[in-house]
């Protein structure tokens, strides 16, 4: 049989990953957070003293290393077997994922195994090019938007929720250069078409976000 795939894309911030893993849990298939696999591979490079734009040395890297995704109630990510989850959240490792997702020998990699993953158990999977990428095919696509002040306000929240000192200009500085360099780059940057239903979540609470996708995807499905 089919497995489902639900494809849910957007920039930083838009609470993505809240909404993803509740919509995952209630259609009761695995939650993919794709991010967290460019993220790996960020820290990956940074902890080899690799530059982050290096892009033969990063390529080489990402070959060399095990990432693995374990979906669950909190996802986790493996790094050569190291559980690194507590470590890839950070204002740095955010950067060097973004640098590094530029790379098409990165990207090639991560989708490959995006794609196993997604076949073998289904998934909603969270990303910047599941729906125009790793699952084009896909009927349930989705694209949520924030406005600028909204995400860094969100991000800002969750890194002070973490302990992690910052400040909230710095914070919209950071997410408003990471979409430009994600938007810009020449292979798969963010976008969306007529083939997703695009979702602003800024005035929106998470429950009518995940309602509105759920009852798409059972909209669809019907
Ligand atoms: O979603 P998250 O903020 O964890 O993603 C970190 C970075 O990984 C993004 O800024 C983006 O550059 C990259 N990414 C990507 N394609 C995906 C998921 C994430 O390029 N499918």
């Amino acid at each position: 049989m089919e497995r489902l795939i639900v494809a849910i894309d957007g920039p930083s911030g838009v609470g993505k990953s809240t909404a993803s893993r509740l919509v995952a849990s209630e259609l009761r298939i695995p939650h993919i957070d794709t991010g967290a696999m460019y993220r790996a591979i960020g820290l990956a490079a940074v902890r080899a003293g690799i530059s982050t734009r290096d892009e033969k040395g990063v390529e080489n890297l990402a070959s060399q290393v095990h990432i693995e995704f374990i979906p669950g109630e909190r996802g986790r990510i493996l790094l050569d077997g190291e559980d690194i989850t507590p470590l890839i959240r950070t204002q740095e490792i955010s950067m060097a994922a973004s640098d590094v997702s530029a790379i098409p020998g990165v990207r090639r990699i991560l989708v490959r195994l995006q794609q196993e993953m997604g076949r073998r158990d289904g998934g909603v999977l969270e990303g910047r090019d599941i729906g125009t990428k790793v699952f084009p095919e896909t009927r349930y696509k989705f694209f949520l938007m924030a406005r600028p002040e909204v995400r860094a306000q969100r991000r800002y929240r969750e890194l002070l929720a973490k302990g992690q000192a910052t400040d909230l200009e710095t914070v919209l500085q950071d997410t408003v250069k990471r979409d430009e360099q994600d938007s810009t780059r020449a292979d798969s940057p963010l976008s969306y078409d007529h083939s997703y239903t695009v979702i602003d979540t800024s005035d929106l609470s998470i429950d009518e976000v995940v309602s509105r996708i759920v009852g798409a995807v059972r909209a669809i499905g019907a």
